[in-house]
C-alpha cells in the first residue's frame, strides 16, 4: 500500500464490538483482569493503551518502521529514550538542533558536544553512544547525508537517532537510509493542527523498542488517550497537508527569491540551496519551512513580521496555519550575540512556517507588508 492509503487504514479498523468506523478513545485508567494477572492485553493507561496501540501501528508503518513508542511530548520521547543512557556515556550531534533538544542535554550527566560535520571522524573515533541530528536543520534548513553518515557511525558502534520531524515521514525515511531511531515531535506537522503535544519512536530494533516501552512506563511520560486519538485523526491527512505545505513554500520562496529586501533565502527546495541534491536524494519532498534574511535592521524585521495578517506570531510548527518566527528574539534569544551571529542567525533572520492556505493570499500578505515598509523606509523623515 502506497503512504495516503496506509495513513488512512493502518491501526483504523472498524470498532470489532460496536461497528464504529472511527475506533472509540479508550479514557480509562486501569483495564479489568480475568483472574490476577491475567491482562486482555492492557493493566494500566501509563504502560498501555489501545489508543496508543493503534497510533504506534500507523507511526510505525509511515516510517517504514517495524515498532513505534508514542510518548506524552517530544522531548518526553527523548527522555524515554535517554533512559538507556549511562553516566559516563556520550552523545555528539550535528549543528543545527532543536534549542530544547540542546537544554535537555545540559542538564544531564551525559557529555554532550554539538559539533561541524566536518568534525565527525574525529569525534566517532571515541566511540560515542548516539549521533544525534535533524535534517533539514532548524532554522537555517542545512541537509545532511542521511546514508553517509549513519554509514560512519556504524562502524564506530554508534547508534544514530534521526529528529525527522521537519520533513515527516511523508517526505523521509530515515530507517531506510541506515538510521537506528527516528524521533518526531508529532506536536508539529504530524498533529498538524496545533492543538495537540506529542512524540514517538520508531526503530526496526527489537530490544530498542522494549527498552522505550519501559521508560515510557517507569518515567511516566505516556500520552493521553485523548492526544493519541486527535494525533491519528491529524496523520489521517498527513500526505494531502504535506503537499500543499510544499507547493506553497516553494511558492514563496520563488517570491521572495527575487525580492530587494531578501538577502538570502533557506530553502532546500531551491536548485541554489547548498543541499538541494543529497535532499532530493534523500527526501520526496522538500517540506514547508522556509527561512529568510532580509536586509533590514532588527527594528524594521520585528515591525514587519507584526504586522503580517495571515502569518500569526507564535513559536511552533507544522500546523495548517501559516506561522512566522523571529529566531533572534525568541527560539535563539539565550545564545550570546556573536555566537548567534556566526551561527548565522541575524536579527533579519525570519522562518516562516508556511500552512495550507491559498498561495495567493500568502504571498499578498508579505508583499504588502514588504510595500509598505519599503515606503516608510523611503519617506524623508
Ligand atoms: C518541537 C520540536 C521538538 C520538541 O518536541 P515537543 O513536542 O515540543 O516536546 C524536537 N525537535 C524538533 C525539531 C522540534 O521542532
Amino acid at each position: 500500500m502506497k503512504f495516503k492509503t496506509r495513513a488512512i487504514h493502518i491501526g483504523s479498523e472498524p470498532d470489532a464490538q460496536t461497528g464504529a468506523v472511527i475506533p472509540p478513545i479508550y479514557m480509562t485508567s486501569t483495564f479489568e483482569q480475568d483472574a490476577p494477572g491475567q491482562t486482555r492485553g492492557y493493566d494500566y493507561t501509563r504502560a498501555g493503551n489501545p489508543n496508543f496501540t493503534r497510533l504506534e501501528e500507523l507511526l510505525a508503518s509511515l516510517e517504514e518502521g517495524k515498532f513505534a513508542t508514542v510518548c506524552s511530548s517530544g522531548l518526553g520521547a527523548l527522555s524515554a529514550m535517554a533512559a538507556m543512557l549511562n553516566p559516563g556515556d556520550s552523545v555528539i550531534a550535528l549543528k543545527g538542533l532543536y534549542g530544547g533538544t540542546y537544554r535537555f542535554f545540559k542538564n544531564t550527566p551525559i557529555s554532550f558536544h554539538v559539533i561541524d560535520v566536518e568534525q565527525i571522524d574525529e569525534y566517532l573515533e571515541q566511540k560515542p553512544a548516539w549521533l544525534l541530528f535533524e535534517t533539514p536543520t532548524n532554522p537555517l534548513l542545512d541537509i545532511y547525508d542521511i546514508r553517509k553518515l549513519c554509514s560512519k557511525a556504524k562502524s564506530a558502534g554508534t547508534l544514530t537517532i534521526i529528529d525527522n520531524t521537519f520533513a515527516t515521514p511523508c517526505f523521509q525515511n530515515p530507517l531506510n537510509l541506515g538510521a537506528d531511531i527516528v524521533w518526531h515531535s508529532t506536536t508539529k506537522y504530524i498533529g498538524g493542527h496545533s492543538d495537540v503535544v506529542g512524540g514517538a519512536l520508531v526503530t526496526n530494533d527489537t530490544n530498542l523498542d522494549e527498552a522505550f516501552k519501559f521508560n515510557r512506563m517507569s518515567i511516566g511520560v505516556n500520552p493521553s488517550p485523548f492526544d493519541a486519538w486527535l494525533t491519528m485523526r491529524g496523520l489521517k491527512t498527513l500526505g494531502l497537508r504535506m503537499e500543499h505545505h510544499q507547493r506553497n513554500a516553494m511558492a514563496i520562496s520563488e517570491f521572495l527569491a527575487s525580492h530587494p529586501l531578501v538577502g538570502k533565502i533557506y530553502y532546500p527546495g531551491l536548485k541554489a540551496h547548498p543541499g538541494h541534491e543529497v535532499a532530493s536524494a534523500q527526501m520526496t519532498g522538500y517540506s514547508g519551512m522556509v527561512s529568510v534574511e532580509f536586509n533590514l535592521s532588527l527594528e524594521d524585521t520585528l515591525r514587519l513580521i507584526k504586522n503580517f495578517k495571515l502569518f500569526t506570531l507564535a513559536e511552533s510548527l507544522g500546523g495548517v496555519e501559516s506561522l512566522v518566527n523571529h529566531p533572534a528574539t525568541m527560539t535563539h534569544a539565550s545564545i550570546p550575540d556573536k555566537e548567534r551571529m556566526e551561527m548565522g542567525i541575524s536579527d533579519g533572520l525570519v522562518r516562516f512556517s508556511v500552512g495550507i492556505e491559498d498561495p495567493e493570499d500568502l504571498i499578498n500578505d508579505i508583499n504588502t507588508q514588504l510595500e509598505k515598509l519599503s515606503m516608510v523606509k523611503a519617506a524623508p523623515s
